[in-house]
């Protein structure tokens, strides 16, 4: 198995009936940069920044933030490199932010909803994001999106940014893009919406499953409903493809499915064109990639829509595993 995977070592990500997508890693720090490169990951497609405020004792400062986002873009030589802006609360707290205790923290003050009421703190990460587009090829990615006023509201801030440094001569990447994770019900309801004016969306399933089945990630008691095969998850997600794919727009997807060996027919049949999974995740899903055409991926999928339980999907799509 290891051999087999090893032959999958630098070579382009191709489904059977050789369809090329993108296969993106998953990092937490710049450093992780190098290891996506060595694991052969063809670009970033989560970088999440909040560790970078976890690991701090104080706000990271423009230029702290700055030389974590270019060190990243720099060692990733010209790949793409998505940067999630600060995704924090829900079950993630940064202590010097003195964030109030909240009664529902994943339904509460969490991700670009914290981020867009405290707009200075803000700036300096979008500054600094930008900024360290000079350097390779960045994207802005927004957490938990909701609504379509979101988006606006942080391209505002990025086109401010943008005279901003234009008058100030500072260098960045023009045609620098931005684009919405797609993780909560709400999202993938609007998706047609977000979708004409986003120039990507990520599919983050960890939330979105959390969300659609209105079960905490973290709960052992409800664990059993946690499940990415739910029809109801299927379903969100084959939407949001369809509606990135009808505006235009990429679609990838950066949660745990991602890199789940019974999820990737399904991925390809409703024509994701990028996966993000943890590195050392890699060559694994290069090589069941390469298993599925999208023939016989669409069979597969025709099939596991029709179905009305998350155990009889998980079964047919064990009996028609290529593994
Ligand atoms: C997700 O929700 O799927 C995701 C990728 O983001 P996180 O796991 O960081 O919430
Ligand atoms: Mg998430």
């Amino acid at each position: 198995k290891q051999s087999e995977l090893k032959g999958f070592l630098g070579k382009e990500t191709l489904t059977a009936d050789g369809e090329s997508v993108e296969l993106f890693c998953n990092i937490g720090t710049p450093k992780d940069a190098k290891k996506a490169l060595e694991c052969d990951g063809e670009g970033i497609g989560l970088f999440r920044s909040e560790f970078l405020f976890m690991d701090s004792g104080h706000l990271p400062t423009e230029e702290e933030q700055f030389n974590a986002y270019k060190e990243a873009a720099v060692t990733m030589d010209g790949k793409p490199v998505i940067i999630r802006t600060l995704d924090i609360g829900g079950d993630k707290d940064i202590p010097y932010l003195g964030m109030k205790k909240e009664e529902n923290p994943f339904l509460g003050y969490r991700a670009v909803r914290y981020c867009l009421g405290n707009k200075e703190a803000y700036m300096l990460q979008l500054r600094a994001i930008v900024r360290a587009s000079a350097f390779g090829k960045i994207k802005i990615m927004l957490p938990l999106v909701t609504c379509v006023e979101e988006l606006r509201a942080v391209k505002e801030m990025i086109s401010d940014i943008k005279k901003d440094f234009d008058t100030n001569g500072i260098d960045y990447d023009k045609d620098i893009e931005v684009g919405c994770m797609i993780e909560t019900p709400a999202a993938s309801l609007i998706a047609d919406i977000l979708a004409k004016e986003a120039d990507f969306f990520s599919i983050g399933t960890n939330d979105l499953t959390q969300y659609t089945m209105s079960v905490d990630r973290g709960n052992a008691d409800v664990a059993y409903l946690y499940s990415t095969f739910q029809p109801s998850v299927l379903r969100s997600i084959k939407h949001i493809i369809e509606c990135g794919r009808n505006a235009g727009i990429p679609v990838g997807m950066c949660g745990e499915a991602a890199a789940d060996p019974l999820m990737i027919p399904l991925l390809i049949s409703f024509g994701l064109t990028e996966f993000s999974v943890n590195p050392v995740l890699v060559l694994t899903a290069r090589c069941i990639i390469s298993k599925w055409s999208k023939k016989e991926a669409d069979e597969l999928a025709d099939k596991i829509m029709s179905l009305t339980t998350e155990a009889e999907i998980v079964a047919a799509l064990k009996e028609a595993s290529k593994e």
